[in-house]
């Protein structure tokens, strides 16, 4: 009764988004803890195929994201950059340069609020900017949209949709925000490493700042080495779900 009550309510609101993006196999990548959510969210890609994505959060940052492009270019891996608007605005090169090595992008928000704490326009500002600021800097329209704090509710869902953006959360996250050592987030990363993983980390900060990502960069070599070992390929969020990403000039 009640999971009636929950599917018809998510197909009404299904039905008032953009179509989500296609899928290889048919297979929804979706696994919502809400419910109503369901089939809107993508946490994971398919569990068939030994593909992993690595996003990086809250970027670009002039300290971090070299080093993290120079590590996936020297490994060759693909990864996806949640960008900040405000972060892309005072380094619009970094934008274009994590694009122009082949890496996806999507958006981050503006300014890092918790959507969920907002009124729908401020949503709407929120998104919508970032979508003009990322495109301009870079050529690129997301298609992607990550929510700060994963913060996630029926506007965020909503207005993620109007933009145009599909909305990406993760299904592994080594907690890299709170700074553990560099060993332990490859031991998390590594560990708990499935079949369409999304795995959630950061590139944001300075070495000076309570935002220090250094033990994420220590760890990213590691990372990718043991899970290629074991025969994992990185892909991109938009190859993990195989939407693709506009070029917009
Ligand atoms: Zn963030």
């Amino acid at each position: 009764m009640l999971a009636e009550r929950f599917s018809r309510a998510a197909a009404l609101w299904t039905a008032l988004l953009p179509p989500p993006p296609p899928m290889i196999d048919g297979w929804s990548a979706t696994i919502s803890r809400h419910p109503s959510l369901r089939k809107l969210v993508y946490r994971r890609g398919s569990r068939r195929m030994k593909r992993i994505a690595l996003t990086f959060d809250d970027g670009p940052s002039a300290e971090f994201t070299p080093e993290v492009l120079e590590i996936l270019e020297r490994y060759e891996a693909r990864a996806t950059f949640f960008l900040l608007g405000r972060n892309v605005e005072l380094f619009p090169d970094l934008a274009r340069r994590i694009v122009s090595k082949g890496h996806a992008i999507g958006n981050h928000s503006q300014s890092h609020p918790n959507l969920k704490k907002l009124r729908p326009e401020q949503v709407r500002e929120e998104i919508s900017t970032a979508q003009a600021v990322i495109s301009s800097a870079t050529g690129v329209r997301p298609t992607l949209f990550r929510a700060p704090f994963g913060g996630l509710n029926r506007t965020v869902v909503n207005e993620s949709g109007a933009a145009g953006c599909a909305v990406i959360q993760w299904s592994l996250s080594p907690r890299d925000w709170a700074t553990p050592t560099d060993r332990r987030i490859a031991r998390r990363v590594v560990s708990r490493a499935k079949n369409g993983a999304i795995v959630l980390l950061h590139d944001a900060g300075s070495r000076s700042t309570f935002e220090d990502r250094a033990n994420t960069v220590r760890a990213l070599p590691s990372i990718i080495k043991s899970l290629r070992a074991q025969g994992f390929a990185f892909v991109t969020v938009p190859e993990l779900l195989t939407c693709d990403q506009r070029t917009v000039v």
